[in-house]
């Protein structure tokens, strides 16, 4: 089973991927969380995303594709993915759709977690990451138990370059141009599954969780 969440930036793909993937025993594989955790190591896959992520920019198909292709089969998969981050573009879809479509395999469905402007900012500029585990806070709505310490491993709590003013507004303008239109690619496969993205993040991801139970995956 391979499920793709979909969503602007601050929409809540990666936590509520997380949630479900808990829930249901699915995978998670999470693109960005494999990006930044390059940039952490310094290896040379790093070294070459690093000033697209700080900017707020795609990193280039030509090294996210083959690397989230090379994850996509991997063991742990076995009872099902959910991509969270992936694909971004039109290419990095078709060529997804293509190289499961080799192993007889396709996309079940896509959660597009829909969310307003106002709510996406407000969500980004408050956000704060576990540089260990990847674990995500919010200043105003989830704040850590001990101040810039993360509650489930204890290490340093940092604000993603990414999510500063200027780069959330280039992430933003990047979305609309190129990874908003798969909701119309999703859509006309028959494949969307529209979720309202406002509100606590255990009833979020309810919602997705009884709108895939109700697909009978
Ligand atoms: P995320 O953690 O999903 O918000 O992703 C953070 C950043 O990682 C994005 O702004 C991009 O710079 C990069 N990134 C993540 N996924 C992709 C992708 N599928 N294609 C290109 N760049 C990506």
């Amino acid at each position: 089973m391979y499920i793709i969440f979909l969503g602007a930036p601050g929409a809540g793909k990666g936590t509520q991927a997380a949630y479900v993937a808990q829930k249901l025993n699915l995978f998670h594989l999470a693109v960005g969380d494999l990006l930044r955790k390059e940039i952490e190591r310094g290896t040379e896959l790093g070294m070459k995303t690093k000033s697209y992520m700080g900017k707020g920019e795609l990193v280039p198909d030509s090294v996210v594709i083959p690397m989230v292709l090379q994850h996509v089969s991997a063991p742990e998969g076995e009872l099902g993915v959910i991509l969270d981050g992936f694909p971004r573009n039109l290419k990095q879809a078709e060529t997804l759709d293509q190289a499961l479509d080799q192993q007889d395999k396709a996309i079940d469905k896509v959660v597009y977690i829909s969310v307003s402007e106002e709510e996406l900012i407000r969500r980004l500029s408050g956000r704060r990451i576990c540089r260990s585990c990847q674990a995500p806070y919010h200043m105003a709505s989830f704040p850590p138990q001990v101040e810039d310490s993360c509650d489930k491993c204890g290490s340093e709590l940092y604000q993603r370059p990414d999510d500063i003013a200027e780069a959330v507004k280039k992430r933003l303008e990047v979305y609309s141009a190129e990874t908003a239109p798969l909701i119309d690619y999703y859509s006309r496969a028959g494949k969307l599954l529209t979720i309202d993205g406002e509100g606590d993040v255990g009833e979020v991801g309810e919602r997705i969780i009884a709108a895939l139970c109700g697909e009978n995956l």
